[in-house]
């Protein structure tokens, strides 16, 4: 059973990468906006990255549930800091201890996973890849409604 693949628009799409180019490594003709994956071996169309956490690229299909993700972990995070919050207002024992470590363990990741929230819904909100973002650092190419870019 095939699948209907829904390209963005001409107008949007950079001059340079408007034609189907074919990819030196697996011989493809890929569409506007693909890259190759050397892991995965094939091309990826809006291909974001590799994901090593995910084991698998992040791209057209699956880019909304990864940007999803960030939001839910950091939400997840928030209710675990102000749970840790409270619990460090309420105890007044040796346990106090192990919250406290908890604090100091919670706190880097929740400021890695905010700041990676961040900067995908910025990169949401010009509907760029951080790949794209990578090749074409001062241009904002693919300027869409934040809504569409989903
Ligand atoms: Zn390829
Ligand atoms: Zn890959």
């Amino acid at each position: 059973m095939s699948e209907i693949i829904f390209l963005p628009n001409e107008d949007i799409t950079p001059k340079e990468t408007s034609q189907f180019a074919p990819c030196s490594s697996c011989q493809c003709y890929r569409p506007p906006r693909a890259h190759h994956c050397k892991r995965c071996g094939r091309c990826i169309l809006r291909k974001d990255h590799h994901c090593i956490w995910l084991g698998t690229c992040i791209g057209f299909r699956n880019h909304k549930y990864f940007i999803l993700l960030l939001y839910y972990q950091s939400l997840f995070l928030l209710l675990i800091l102000f749970e840790i919050a409270i619990r460090l207002l309420q105890i007044k024992s040796k346990y106090i201890i192990i919250y406290i470590v908890f604090l100091i363990l919670t706190i880097p990741e929740s400021i890695f996973v905010f700041a990676l929230c961040v900067f995908y819904t910025w990169l949401l909100s010009i509907n760029m890849t951080s790949l794209e973002r990578v090749k074409y650092p001062k241009q904002v190419p693919f300027i869409v409604n934040l809504i569409e870019s989903l």
